[in-house]
């Protein structure tokens, strides 16, 4: 199996302890071929992590481990917070530094976190999900990113309030979402973490996914979105059966922001 994980977290991230260095070690040591480190750059002002991410540190440490491992393919990357609302302060990292794929990530509806329980209790299921996709919709018609992270977030924390979230209640949304992502050249992620929470599907279920081939979607990339080492490439293979299922032909592989190939999923799974 060819691993191309693109959701890891390093300590640039402040929700994470784990030095790049280990994480390398331990993805080499899982047999992965290429990581792309996306640290969180979040500012929102209520972000207990504003101020935090310095690209600076994050890309010394890049390069000190592109030499230490060089049988590690490692792409320069970071997870954007809401970038449709903090354009200039995101404007000044992007362009003073070379990324080679930038992730979209909702996490915030408003002042509201989907992360806080506060979210939740104010809202019925159906708006609370609306919501979400409906600010998801504006922030990737905005554009400025390659890869759409988690796309049904919520339902890591609605789990405990709703139950089991189900993609068929929403699938006006989920075609709002895919047809934004297809306008934009936006690649969306499937995201393993899902697996590990109590939610314990992936982001986005299989359902979801067809509607995304049913539109004319053929691509993906695949994160685990570890905070922690053994998180790595987890649950990949769970991943690539559910795209593959729902008719996904390609993963996606960028550099310089750029799409430099399209690795037909079959050939990944081999
Ligand atoms: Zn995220
Ligand atoms: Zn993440």
């Amino acid at each position: 199996m060819l691993i191309y994980d693109y959701h890891v977290h390093t300590d640039n991230s402040l929700d994470c302890n784990t030095p790049m260095i280990v994480m390398c070690e331990r993805a080499i040591g899982q047999g992965i071929q290429e990581i792309a480190f996306t640290d969180h750059f979040n500012n929102h002002l209520l972000d207990i992590d504003l101020g935090f991410y310095d690209p600076k540190r994050y890309f010394e440490d890049v390069e000190f481990c592109r030499q230490r491992f060089p049988q590690l393919k490692i792409l320069t990357a970071v997870e954007i917070g809401e970038p449709h609302r903090w354009q200039r302060r995101i404007q000044r990292a992007l362009t003073g530094y070379s990324y080679d794929v930038v992730l979209g990530s909702l996490h915030w509806v408003g002042n509201e976190n989907v992360f806080n329980e506060n979210y939740f209790r104010a809202r019925s299921p159906e708006q609370a999900y609306r919501d979400y996709f409906a600010e998801l919709v504006r922030m990737i018609e905005h554009g400025g990113f390659d890869i759409l992270a988690h796309v049904d977030l919520p339902k890591r924390l609605g789990h405990h309030y709703y139950g089991v979230f189900d993609a068929t209640a929403f699938e006006p949304e989920f075609c709002a979402v895919w047809q934004a992502c297809l306008d934009q050249g936006i690649t969306p992620e499937i995201n393993t973490k899902g697996l590990r929470v109590p939610s314990a599907q992936l982001h986005p279920t299989l359902e979801a996914l067809r509607w995304y081939v049913a539109l004319g979607g053929d691509s993906l990339t695949f994160g685990s979105d570890a905070h922690h080492p053994e998180s790595i490439a987890q649950d990949f293979a769970a991943a690539y059966d559910c795209a593959a299922a729902a008719g996904i032909q390609y993963v996606c592989r960028y550099e310089g922001r750029q799409i430099i190939q399209r690795l037909p999923l079959a050939e990944a799974t081999a």
